[in-house]
């Protein structure tokens, strides 16, 4: 019995091959995209430097990618969000500093 044959011809494969590419794909700027990787890299190398200095928060973002740290942020954050949250501490005013210890 088996699936009725949805494209007649190559042609038409063809065309129903591009309309699907077109709906599942978009086009980005690279300049934008390389930035948009950098910050990612940027947090994940910032998470890294502070549990190798000892910070005991980065210690329980685990990642071995810049992506599965983002991924393990997201889930720290929501669990603290969603009331699992034992960090009552005032953060430190020095903590927030932007400039300090930026690497390139
Ligand atoms: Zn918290």
């Amino acid at each position: 019995m088996g699936r009725p044959k949805r494209d007649a011809s190559a042609a038409e494969k063809q065309r129903a091959y591009r309309a699907r590419l077109a709906a599942e794909t978009v086009r980005v700027n690279r300049r934008a995209w390389a930035a948009l990787e950098a910050r990612r890299d940027r947090v994940a190398e910032a998470v890294w430097a502070a549990r190798q200095a000892g910070c005991a928060t980065a210690a329980q973002i685990v990642g071995a990618s810049p992506d599965t740290v983002l991924e393990a942020l997201s889930a720290w954050f929501e669990a603290h969000a969603a009331g699992s949250c034992a960090c009552a501490a005032p953060v430190p005013p020095a903590a927030t500093g932007a400039q300090r210890g930026r690497r390139q």
